[in-house]
């Protein structure tokens, strides 16, 4: 599969994936199932299985190449964490990084990691094993963590695994992060933007250049059904309360807007407009669905 890139003004988007499939519904929107994700007509093909209901999940890094600047957004599961609470992340042996490479972002180039927090699909390529210590897989970048975001994860076990142990702790060991606000503005064309509830201080990235914009969804969606239904919420939400209020501010404020929206977890397309629908909302792939025939791929059921 050849890496989908946008191009947004003067900067250049690029999905590089490290796995994808399709997935029962319930376990990632416990509201959702076999059944009734297809009542998501809008969304059937580009964002759930036709044939069975299943949500097309992928998870993704989104890299941005802005001028000299190669930012990483997200770092997905990475390779030998121990995740027994997550078989999906558990000991993955994948080559990621030669994908990521081959999409313009070979590991030394990278200048700066913004993670939209620290869950485990998240922040797993933040390392690597170097014998049997966890260091910084990106050596010249600046890693930035939400200091919220590790006020909360710095104490709080994550069910799958030490997730902040082999994959954040390692790299401000190395003095190579730097904890930050969630509306940290990064340079003229791009900044975060807090989006909490999923986990505490979760932020999104946007991009604005030459009248053209995105945003990087992070977290705030995991299932195309959430765009009709923004109060159910998905399994790993921290605050489902404040998650789906954000959802419904996030849609209202991006709704008929050109703004295209990049959402972290969906396959197929990965993107499209927000258009009200009804009493809800939708998300439009517009263009960008059906893919051409070199970008299908990843129909595993799991
Ligand atoms: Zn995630």
């Amino acid at each position: 599969m050849n890496p989908k890139s946008w191009q947004i003004g003067e900067v250049k988007i690029t999905k590089i994936v490290e796995s994808e499939g399709l997935w029962d519904p319930t376990r990632i929107v416990p509201n959702a199932n076999l059944d009734n994700t297809r009542d998501s007509e809008w969304a059937v093909g580009p964002f759930i299985d036709p044939e069975t209901g299943r949500f097309r999940i992928s998870i993704h890094t989104f890299g941005l190449e802005i001028g000299d600047e190669k930012i990483v957004v997200d770092t997905c599961g990475g390779n030998d964490k121990l995740r027994p609470g997550a078989p999906d992340f558990h000991q993955l042996q994948t080559d990621f990084l030669e994908r990521l490479a081959a999409g313009g972002f070979p590991p030394e180039e990278v200048t700066a990691v913004v993670c939209t927090h620290l869950h485990v699909d998240h922040v797993g390529w933040n390392t690597m094993l170097d014998g049997d210590t966890w260091k910084p897989t990106f050596p010249n970048a600046r890693y930035l963590f939400g200091e919220r975001e590790w006020q909360h994860w710095s104490v709080e076990p994550q069910i799958y695994g030490d997730v902040a142990g082999d994959s954040v702790r390692p790299v401000i060991e190395a003095g190579r992060a730097e904890l930050i606000p969630s509306d940290l503005r990064l340079n003229d064309l791009l900044w975060l933007e807090p989006t909490p509830g999923h986990t505490p201080g979760h932020h999104s990235v946007r991009i604005s250049s030459d009248d053209a914009d995105a945003i990087i969804t992070g977290d705030l969606f995991h299932g195309a059904v959430q765009f009709d239904h923004p109060d159910w919420a998905s399994a790993p939400d921290v605050d489902r309360a404040h998650a789906a209020e954000t959802r419904t501010s996030f849609m209202e404020r991006y709704s008929d807007d050109h703004t295209l929206v990049l959402a972290t977890h969906f396959g197929g397309p990965s993107c499209g407009h927000i258009k009200r629908n009804g009493s809800g909302f939708r998300l439009d792939p517009g263009a960008h669905w059906p893919l051409a025939v070199d970008e299908v791929s990843g129909t595993s059921e799991r």
